[in-house]
């Protein structure tokens, strides 16, 4: 840390991107803190949307595949062990506006900024979209949804029904086959958005139905979910599904509420970065991850682009504090 408690690199949110700018500044002597967001059932928890995932295939290294939490802990072990400050805090305001950057957890209205710091990188990745229906919200935790591997378990033997047409939806309908009886793929078109091989594997599984130009205008249900209703998008028909457990899997919106006003954002919410590199419009203030990138959303690239915003943040301090 330098002068009056004034933190070199403070990092927000602790997905592949942020742990991986951790282990770069870390292993650079910088010793980052970084506030890991705080526990919920969506995208927006420490270790970020991995720790809602089950297999991960596709990280290179994995020649078996890997858990997501797992790989999330070994990037965890990984940034502490070259001395990451890690704290299971969310921001509840920043002012990037002048240096030292600051930052608050807890009350945003406190007149003191809870931490100050040189560099800022935001990891604050994307949280998972619903379908505003009127009743989605009454009935999250008791049939609704958005995470297939926290809740599938509870639908042993059940009819249940997943909302979109991406990989996510296909991957989590294969592993909520596992515990359901049936699982029903909503989708609003009649072809698939997901790649071949995730298509290919929904497809064949004989526990999978798909229900294609759909969409769902209401989930029912006293307690509990008992059925939803289905708006056919062609012919406007509307019919009933019984299903005990409605999974939605249409995509995310980048957490990034903290930065209105600050920092320049594209239209859809996510931070603009400068070509390849973690650079945002303020000088200093870095971005990487899923917060910056609506286009590959990968966990390897926002590890890559954890990486350069790190590598960009050193170098910055080098010019300007240190140099
Ligand atoms: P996505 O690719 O954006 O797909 C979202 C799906 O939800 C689309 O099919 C979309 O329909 C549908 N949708 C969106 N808004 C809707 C609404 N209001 N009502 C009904 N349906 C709606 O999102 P994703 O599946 O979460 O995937 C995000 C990224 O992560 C992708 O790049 C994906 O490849 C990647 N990913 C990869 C893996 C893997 O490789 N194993 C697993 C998960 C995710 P339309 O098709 O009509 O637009």
């Amino acid at each position: 840390m330098s002068e009056e408690n004034v933190h070199d690199v403070l990092i927000l949110g602790s997905g592949p991107a942020g742990l991986t700018a951790a282990i770069y500044t870390a292993r650079a002597s910088l010793e980052p803190l970084v506030l890991e967001g705080e526990p919920s059932s969506t995208g927006d928890q420490p270790g970020g949307q991995l720790m809602i995932t089950t297999d991960v295939e596709n990280f290179p290294g994995f020649p078996e595949g890997i858990m997501g939490p797992e790989l999330m802990m070994a990037f965890r072990d990984q940034a502490s062990r070259f001395g990451t400050d890690l704290r299971q805090e969310k921001a509840s305001k920043v002012d990037l506006s002048e240096r030292p950057f600051k930052v608050w957890v807890g009350d945003p209205e406190a007149a003191e900024p809870t931490y100050k710091a040189n560099t800022v990188i935001i990891a604050t990745g994307a949280t998972a979209l619903m379908l505003d229906l009127p009743n989605e919200q009454r009935l999250v935790g008791h049939g609704v949804s958005t995470c297939a591997t926290c809740d599938g378990f509870f639908f042993r033997d059940h009819d249940i029904a997943i909302v979109g047409g991406g990989d996510s939806a296909m991957e989590e309908a294969i592993f909520l086959t596992k515990f359901a009886k049936t699982v029903t793929v909503v989708h609003r078109r009649d072809e698939l958005r997901a790649s071949k091989i995730m298509q290919e594997r929904a497809m064949a599984n004989p526990k999978i139905k798909f229900k294609w130009n759909s969409q769902v205008v209401d989930v029912i249900g006293e307690q509990v979910v008992e059925k939803i209703i289905v708006e056919d998008t062609v012919t406007g028909e509307q019919s009933d599904l019984a299903i005990t457990g409605l999974f939605i899997a249409i995509g995310h919106r980048p957490n990034t509420g903290l930065f209105e006003g600050q920092l320049e954002m594209k239209e859809n919410g996510y931070l603009i970065t400068d070509g390849d590199s973690g650079r945002t419009n303020v000088e200093g203030v870095f971005a990487c991850g899923d917060v910056q990138d609506d286009t590959y959303r990968q966990a390897i690239s926002a590890a890559g682009s954890g990486c350069a915003a790190a590598l960009d943040a050193e170098r910055w301090l080098e010019a300007n504090v240190h140099g």
